[in-house]
């Protein structure tokens, strides 16, 4: 690939509007860019911090066209963008490319993909119809989780299934599902890495992660023992989707640590939230080198800042406590500026480090 400059002044476009394209601005501009978010919603908390917002649905191509011209090269913060709408940009660069989007945007496509590579993953069987849900369960058997295959997060869009007659109540929707045989692992990580236009790949220590109701609750490093014991084989097959996919930027990849060696659960291609510790935590931020890695500049040190980092989330009215975490000096609060505290909704989070 030949490197594509965007020096500092020049203009970043942004698909999507939610916390991570507003930490994402909030990178760029440190190092002098302007930012511009292409999102459909009205109150976007990633426009509040950018120089431009296009309101407009993903479709209307003449929005993105116009959001194009606008840019030097184009990111995304948000999976779901429809791939079909990208074609609008025309010869702005976009990274990662549409096809990291295509593969990670389908349960079905990316396990296929990191399997085609060699990676380890649960068990899994495509379920469209009543009958192919049978077939599955008695190819994989239960317990097992019933999965969207697309637009599925914080556990949303998933049905766990712990005895076969569980699958009895289920009423499918025609959407497009898989079901995976349950994992028994021991505990959960990611493994981050930032990929540059020149194929140089760094990574972050890994996270081990804790999830409740399915939305990660908090983030640690370093990880245990066990889950370190794991970590250089996870970043061996991290590495080897990134150069499949030529990939340009910052991917999450999530693992389970299991007895026979890490399985490979989902990727994200773009920053994630088990990243979100390297704000603080680390010398350069997942947010950093990922405006870093797109506008074809070098990458950042990935290093530990701290002994021991925590990075917890704020969900729901926990918000609401902003004063007592700020009143321990320890506590790094970031707020995401979104005005209603649903519950299960994630509103912030705080990092505590150990130096
Ligand atoms: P996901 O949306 O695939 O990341 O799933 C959310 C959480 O559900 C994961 O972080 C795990 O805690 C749990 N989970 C998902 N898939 C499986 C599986 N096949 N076996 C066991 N637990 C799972």
């Amino acid at each position: 690939m030949i490197p594509h400059l965007v020096p500092p002044g020049e203009t970043i476009g942004i698909l999507g509007g939610g916390q991570l394209g507003r930490m994402l601005a909030v990178a760029a501009a440190r190092l002098g860019y302007r930012c511009h978010v292409f999102a459909p919603e009205a109150d976007s908390i990633a426009a509040d911090v950018c120089a431009a917002h296009t309101r407009a649905p993903w479709h209307d191509h003449d929005a993105m066209a116009r959001f194009a011209a606008d840019c030097a090269v184009v990111t995304y913060e948000f999976e779901n963008v429809p791939v079909t709408a990208l074609a609008a940009l025309g010869a702005v660069p976009l990274y990662p490319s549409a096809r990291a989007l295509e593969v990670a945007q389908d349960r079905l496509n990316e396990k296929q993909f990191v399997a085609g590579l060699g990676g380890r993953t649960a068990p899994f069987h495509v379920v469209d119809t009543a009958e192919d849900l049978d077939a599955a369960l008695t190819e994989i058997g239960s317990p097992g989780i019933l999965k969207t295959r697309r637009e599925g997060y914080d556990g949303k869009g998933q049905w766990r299934i712990m005895a076969d007659h569980d699958a009895e109540g289920i009423r499918l929707s025609g959407e497009a599902m898989i079901f995976e045989g349950f994992v028994h692992f021991a505990a959960e990580f990611s493994v981050i890495l930032c990929r540059g236009q020149d194929g140089t790949t760094v990574f972050w220590d890994s996270a081990e992660n804790a999830h409740e109701n399915g939305i990660l609750a908090r983030s640690t490093v370093p990880a245990s023992p066990l889950i370190a014991a794991q970590v250089t084989e996870a970043r061996e097959l991290a590495g080897k989707v990134a150069d499949a996919l030529d990939y340009v930027g910052v991917a999450a990849f999530e693992f389970f640590a299991t007895a026979d060696g890490p399985v490979f659960n989902e990727m994200a291609p773009r920053v994630h939230n088990s990243g979100h510790w390297t704000i603080e935590g680390a010398l350069t931020s997942q947010f950093e080198n990922h405006i870093r890695a797109i506008c074809g500049l070098p990458l950042g040190d990935t290093r530990l800042a701290a002994r021991q980092v925590e990075m917890r989330n704020v969900v729901g009215d926990a918000a609401e406590d902003w004063a007592a975490i700020l009143a321990d000096p320890a506590n790094h609060l970031h707020l995401y500026g979104k005005a209603a505290a649903r519950p299960g909704r994630k509103m912030g989070h705080v990092t505590r480090l150990t130096l």
